[in-house]
């Protein structure tokens, strides 16, 4: 049976670091739609262009537009066995789509097509220490990673070597901006989901390792005893 997953949290929970980890463990695809614009951006291509902006401003692209490319980013084969989408749903409208788009409409009851049902991972975390963490964070200019994922050097990335630089939308007033976003937008999924079986929350203010651990028994627990594999 394929494992499906939805990590939410406001931004800096740590998502897209467990993300890249857990999807490691899973080996399933992992879908960071903000790093597929960031992508974009950086290679100019018409989709970079115009939603350039909107990311320097901190608020969200339209819902149209994201229900688009990650419709059609779940359509691609290596999605079939399972996926793990990081900064996606980020509005009620995008995750009514994403249910459209998995055949399960509120998945108390197992989806009679061919995907599994959504399991959701709240990694919530207070506004204080998103403010702090994301003016501590530097990520590669080269590929987009986070420096404090594995490396332990300050000037460049531990993957490629590229140089570790601010996310543009880490500046103070943007990072204000988009938690602003966070609380307005994107917690009310958390009551959207929250009366799923399969909707489950993690501390975010702990070690990485720690977290990881926490999200990978809750995630176990919750796809093997919510929906045991059919014999
Ligand atoms: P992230 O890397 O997830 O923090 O996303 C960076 C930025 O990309 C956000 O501040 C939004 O401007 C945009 N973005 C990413 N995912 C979405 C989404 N699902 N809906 C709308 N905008 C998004």
């Amino acid at each position: 049976m394929s494992l499906n997953v939805v990590m939410l949290g406001p931004p800096g929970a740590g998502k897209g670091t467990q993300a890249a980890r857990l999807a490691k463990t899973w080996q399933i695809p992992h879908i960071s739609t903000g790093a597929m614009l960031r992508e974009a951006i950086k290679n100019r291509t018409p989709l970079g262009l115009q939603v350039q902006a909107i990311l320097d401003s901190g608020a969200l692209v339209d819902d149209a537009l994201m229900t688009a490319i990650v419709q059609d980013r779940l359509a691609q084969p290596d999605a079939a066995a399972g996926f793990l989408l990081d900064g996606f749903p980020r509005t009620v409208p995008q995750a009514r789509t994403l249910d459209g788009i998995l055949g399960g409409e509120p998945d108390k009851v197992r989806p009679t097509g061919s995907r599994s049902p959504l399991v959701v991972v709240e990694v919530f975390l207070t506004d204080g220490e998103v403010l702090r963490r994301l003016a501590a964070r530097m990520v590669c200019a080269e590929c987009g990673k986070n420096s404090q994922d594995d490396s332990k050097d300050a000037d460049t990335c531990y993957d490629c070597g590229g140089q570790l630089v601010p996310r543009t939308d880490d500046k103070e007033e943007v990072v204000r901006n988009r938690l602003e976003v966070y609380h307005r937008q994107t917690a009310p999924l958390v009551e959207y989901y929250r009366e799923r079986p399969t909707f489950c929350r993690v501390d975010g203010n702990q070690l990485v390792d720690d977290v990881t651990d926490a999200i990978v028994s809750v995630v176990r627990l919750k796809a093997d005893t919510t929906y045991p594999p059919r014999t």
